[in-house]
């Protein structure tokens, strides 16, 4: 094999390829790339998410942080049945508290545990007050024909996925009326 020398080297290690600026993060759960928020997004290379949380067990993406604030069950560390976002090395879930404080995620307006739309704001204060203002039969209620179906969409178990399927633009207002007879009969739906 031919040697290559000093001076061979020093020139190959010129002609490498730059390190990349975005030091390579995955995230904790799906592994994925992430990057910090405040490293640029790299340039060509396809999109790279945002680590919006870096918890215990390393950062975590925005779909893996969104997920773990809809997961309810029994936290392994205190036995509690809450809101429990965080993971153990074995697969366990803990509450924030014992997951080493992972955030505040009680809603300001109904005090129950969740994912957070808004500023202090749950996911279902959201949808619910989203919902309210479409199905509102003109006095500041629920037409009563639609108060089932409010009901059930409020009751979902992911918010997040209705106001993410309210807010599409191919979702116009009449499309969320359950049933084509009360659209047929709904003012101002037509
Ligand atoms: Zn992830
Ligand atoms: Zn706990
Ligand atoms: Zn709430």
């Amino acid at each position: 094999m031919p040697r290559i020398g000093l001076a061979a080297a020093r020139r190959a290690d010129l002609q490498a390829p730059p390190t990349p600026a975005v030091p390579t993060l995955t995230c904790a759960r799906c592994r994925r790339p992430v990057r910090r928020a405040t490293q640029p997004a790299p340039q060509g290379g396809g999109r790279v998410l945002v680590a919006v949380r870096h918890w215990p067990e390393g950062p975590l993406c925005s779909n893996c942080f969104s997920l773990a604030c809809e997961t309810y069950g029994q936290c392994e560390g205190c036995g509690a049945h809450r809101l429990v976002p965080g993971l153990t090395a074995t697969g366990h879930r803990l509450c924030t508290d014992c997951g080493g404080g992972l955030g505040d995620y009680i809603c300001t307006r109904c005090g129950r545990e969740g994912w957070r739309q808004e500023i202090g704001i749950c996911g279902r204060c959201v949808l619910t007050e989203h919902l309210s203002v479409l199905l509102d039969d003109g006095s500041g209620t629920i037409r009563a024909e639609l108060q089932p179906f409010f009901n059930a969409v409020c009751a979902m178990g992911r918010p997040r996925s209705g106001i993410l399927w309210l807010n599409k633009p191919h979702v116009p207002p009449n499309r969320i009326m359950p049933w084509p007879s009360v659209r047929a009969g709904a003012p101002g739906w037509a």
